[in-house]
């Protein structure tokens, strides 16, 4: 599809063998989700060809990379973090144009991005391997990383530069070579960092870019060529990448969807509380996998921190995410609103009730929806199936142990929060919520880059987690162990 704004759009091109190339596909573009009519970049998606010569490229360029050594490979790592702090803000400013997340939101995952190059470049210098005693006295036990070959990387546009770089930082580190097909909502943002890996020195072939729809990369995962996946994704999606995956037997790693809880106790101040709250359900218009979706208030903290979230979420400004005012930028497509839309119609169908959402008007045009607060029951459609965007559903227990039984009440496991001082339960908080993530006292948003990250049950595939430096090791590369003795055997003297 092509409109008259389509002339100052940007025009993207596949890189394939460190080549920019056009696809043979169908023409393609993405959008302002603020000014839908607005053309951010066009391209024609990537067809079989292309996709067949981005795996041949990297089948290629992968044995040289890994021969370059870990250093090396550190190295321009360090150089892709720095060119990237040098682009930054233009980075940032694309990212709001073709995500819609607010100005400083973009800016904060820009600079987020660059820590996490620089993070895996300073793994170059870590331990790699393990020594072990031999129960030979000329001999020593060692542990070799061997990497996975080749690597595809299929990534959300929740976090279209974040998301990458914590998978294509220590899949290059430890020697693979790389297919990556973005997703297709924001494709002018991966095409930046796949120039910037370029400019920082990964050699032709080490890095591919395919453009295209989810055929493109079931395509991607089906070629054996593929050594390793890296998805994060819905978990339908994650489902059916599993089953193309795993019984060829190549590794697979999943962060999928997410059902957050936050439980509220009564002896925290709500309105502190609140504010946190209501930061953790609107940050990136909600679009966030580990974004609070439940709010589980105890006993009386329910009476107390219903008036405090209806007052923040009344106040809160929706708008461009280029406007310097906007809190809440819109949502990436019409689809989403869509859905957004019908499941708040859906949930008071149901028996929900609105207890407040953004009192000014939307804008005209754009994906934009109202954040909205409902109360409820846990037994709402809503409470069970994730719905990206701003909206959370208040919940009354009783006590303690009916808020975690609802807490768990999903088949997701991947952020909880508690709030409350009291150090039993806390305790119990920790013991036994379903969570791969727990915090305490703080948002169900972010995470450290080097502490690892993942989620229990259906929010991911029992595989090693992404983001911590050893994990990733773990996960991107296949361990050999070594018996070294020093003599060589002799014949036996008479
Ligand atoms: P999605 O699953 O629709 O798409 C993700 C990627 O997979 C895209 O690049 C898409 O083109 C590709 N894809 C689609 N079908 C495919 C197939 N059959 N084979 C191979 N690739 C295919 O997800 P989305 O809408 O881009 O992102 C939102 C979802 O991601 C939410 O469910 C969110 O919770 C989840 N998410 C999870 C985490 C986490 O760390 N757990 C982080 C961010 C987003």
């Amino acid at each position: 599809m092509t409109s008259n704004q389509d002339s100052s759009a940007i025009r993207l091109r596949h890189l394939v063998g460190g080549r920019w190339i056009d696809g043979s596909g169908t023409p393609a573009r993405s959008t302002d989700p603020a000014s839908p009519e607005e053309a951010v970049a066009t391209y024609r998606t990537a067809g079989a060809e292309q996709l067949d010569s981005a795996v041949r490229a990297a089948v290629t360029a992968q044995r040289a990379w890994r021969d370059l050594g870990l250093i090396e490979r550190g190295r321009i790592l360090r150089r892709a973090a720095e060119v990237l702090a040098g682009r930054a803000e233009d980075i940032a400013v694309l990212m709001t144009r073709e995500h819609g997340k607010t100005l400083p939101e973009s800016r904060a995952e820009v600079a987020g991005s660059v820590e996490t190059l620089h993070y895996h470049a300073s793994r170059a210098r870590a331990a790699d391997g393990a020594t072990y005693p031999s129960g030979h006295p000329d001999e020593v036990i060692r542990t070799l990383r061997r990497p996975l070959g080749v690597v595809a990387v299929i990534t959300p546009w929740n976090f279209p530069l974040q998301i990458p770089v914590w998978k294509l930082a220590p899949a290059l580190l430890w020697g693979n070579a790389v297919v990556w097909k973005p997703a297709s909502d924001t494709p002018a943002v991966a095409v930046t960092l796949a120039e910037v890996l370029c400019e920082a020195g990964v050699p032709e072939g080490v890095v591919n870019l395919v453009l295209g729809p989810g055929s493109l990369g079931a395509g991607l995962v089906a070629r054996p060529e593929i050594a390793g996946v890296t998805f994060t994704g819905s978990d339908a999606v994650g489902r059916l990448i599993r089953d193309a995956v795993v019984p060829r037997g190549a590794k697979l790693q999943m962060e999928l969807g997410g059902h957050n809880a936050a439980i509220v106790l009564p002896d925290v101040d709500p309105a502190a509380a609140a504010d946190v709250l209501v930061g953790a359900v609107v940050g990136s218009t909600g679009q966030k996998c580990t974004a609070t979706r439940r709010i589980i208030a105890v006993g009386d903290a329910y009476d107390d921190l219903l008036p405090e979230l209806a007052k923040r979420f009344e106040a809160l400004r929706v708008g461009a995410g280029r406007d310097a005012d906007t809190q809440v930028g819109p949502v990436i497509n019409e689809r989403a609103r869509a859905e957004i839309a019908d499941a708040v119609q859906q949930a008071v169908a149901e028996g929900a009730e609105v207890v407040a959402r953004s009192s000014g008007p939307l804008p005209d045009a754009g994906h934009f929806v109202h954040p909205t607060l409902l109360a409820g029951t846990p037994e709402l459609t809503i409470c069970r199936e994730e719905v990206f965007g701003p909206v959370v559903t208040a919940l009354r227990a009783a006590d303690l142990d009916e808020a975690i039984s609802i807490a768990n009440d999903t088949r997701y496991g991947l952020t909880a929060a508690l709030f409350t001082t009291d150090e039993r339960a806390v305790r119990r908080g920790l013991a036994d919520l379903d969570a791969g993530l727990i915090k305490v006292n703080s948002p169900n948003t972010g995470s450290e880059l080097h502490a690892p990250f993942g989620g229990l049950k259906d929010s991911t595939f029992p595989a090693p987690r992404e983001q911590n430096g050893d994990s990733s090791a773990e996960f991107f590369t296949w361990t050999k162990t070594a018996y070294l003795r020093t003599t060589a055997p002799r014949e036996a003297r008479s």
